[in-house]
């Protein structure tokens, strides 16, 4: 049984105390395999004259080159055929329109499956209630290959489904949001008895909820509805939208209480399932580790410390993510959480501004230019 099947296998995904080593472990196993299997990856380690055995306790992981997650939108790295990689995802996109291309191959994804039915678990997310599902969202289609549409499929089963709606339809040959025609449901469903969940980028959820407010219209969803939220606030940094804002208006216009809202937070790169706790904050689960480093140094800070979030995880075997960089702020903190887990939890600060960066994404990325990679 390998290392990593069993920090995947671990009966409780926020019991992180006493896992340290299996997950340095894991980690270790999964970067020979890249080492031998992908040579880009192989000379970017070289190129740091980086050594594998190295790699003894949690301390020492954060000297592990890490990729920048941009590198990845230039770059497709792979450490296995491409027949095996069963499921492709490729990120939301930039401005730029630039994706990264991630492959997944069917053991990746079958420890990926037995970590979301464990999170799933502990947040008491199944249901075997009857529900309507309202994705603000793309509708899949087979050309799209964005995470956030696969999630967003996948989140419908959670539970029974009566019903599903999508708020970015495929009409006439292209997408189009159409929000009118998510309001007109979610009054039809509050009528009825049967809970409504809602998952999706925040912006478009806040966008309607506003809307309705704006025209006076305030529902009372059924009994066990939950409003999910995915796809980051990213849109929101500009507009300076409080969470706390959000949870208020949810309550004023659906009538669900601010315990029935729940915040998932991964990436593409890093597809580890963070899920708010009933504080909403985003503990770390045993199959991560968050590592914040300075902006200009890059060498790790203290917790409690801004910095520049690198995701750790052994999870994926067809693609090098052990160890990425993203372009987000956030700060690990230690304080005690009011929801009882007293793991360390992410906050998410905010994107580094593209102007004043000379952060690891900008600086390793030159980097690997120069490598030539
Ligand atoms: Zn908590």
């Amino acid at each position: 049984m390998s290392y990593r099947y069993k920090l995947f296998h671990l009966k409780d995904p926020y019991k992180l105390e006493g896992t340290d080593d299996l997950f340095v472990k894991a980690m270790k196993e999964n970067c020979l395999y890249q080492y031998q299997h992908c040579p880009d990856y192989k000379r970017i380690l070289d190129s740091f004259h980086f050594d594998i055995n190295s790699l003894k306790t949690i301390d020492d992981l954060a000297s592990l080159p890490f990729i920048p997650t941009l590198y990845f939108k230039h770059h497709e790295l792979y450490s296995m055929s491409k027949k095996r990689m069963i499921v492709k995802a490729t990120s939301s996109g930039t401005s730029s329109g630039i994706k990264s291309k991630i492959g997944f191959n069917a053991g990746s994804l079958l420890l990926a499956f037995a970590m979301v039915r464990k999170i799933f678990a502990y947040h008491h997310i199944w249901s075997l209630k009857p529900t309507h599902f309202i994705i603000f969202g793309y509708e899949p289609k087979r050309t799209n290959q964005t995470a956030i549409s696969k999630t967003g499929y996948g989140f419908t089963f959670t539970a029974p489904p009566l019903s599903k709606d999508y708020a970015i339809r495929y009409i006439d040959g292209k997408y189009q949001v159409d929000l009118e025609n998510i309001k007109n449901k979610l009054i039809k469903y509050s009528k009825g008895k049967a809970p409504v969940r809602t998952l999706g980028f925040p912006a478009y959820t806040y966008f309607l909820l506003r809307d309705m407010k704006e025209q006076g219209i305030f529902l009372k969803m059924p009994k066990g509805s939950m409003i999910t939220i995915g796809g980051g606030w990213k849109q929101f940094y500009a507009e300076q939208i409080d969470k706390r804002a959000f949870y208020a208006l949810v309550k004023e216009v659906l009538d669900i209480d601010e315990d029935h809202i729940i915040e998932f937070f991964g990436a593409v790169e890093h597809p580890i399932l963070y899920t708010d706790c009933k504080a909403h904050h985003f503990h770390i689960p045993v199959y991560g580790r968050v590592i914040i480093r300075d902006v200009n140094t890059l060498k790790p800070v203290p917790n409690g410390q801004m910095g520049i979030i690198n995701l750790l995880t052994p999870l994926v075997k067809s693609v090098p993510l052990l160890s990425i960089c993203t372009d987000d702020i956030g700060i690990l903190h230690d304080e005690k959480c009011a929801c009882g887990l007293n793991t360390p939890y992410l906050e998410i600060v905010g994107r580094v501004g593209l102007s004043d960066i000379k952060t690891c994404t900008a600086g390793a990325e030159d980097l690997l230019k120069e490598m030539k990679i």
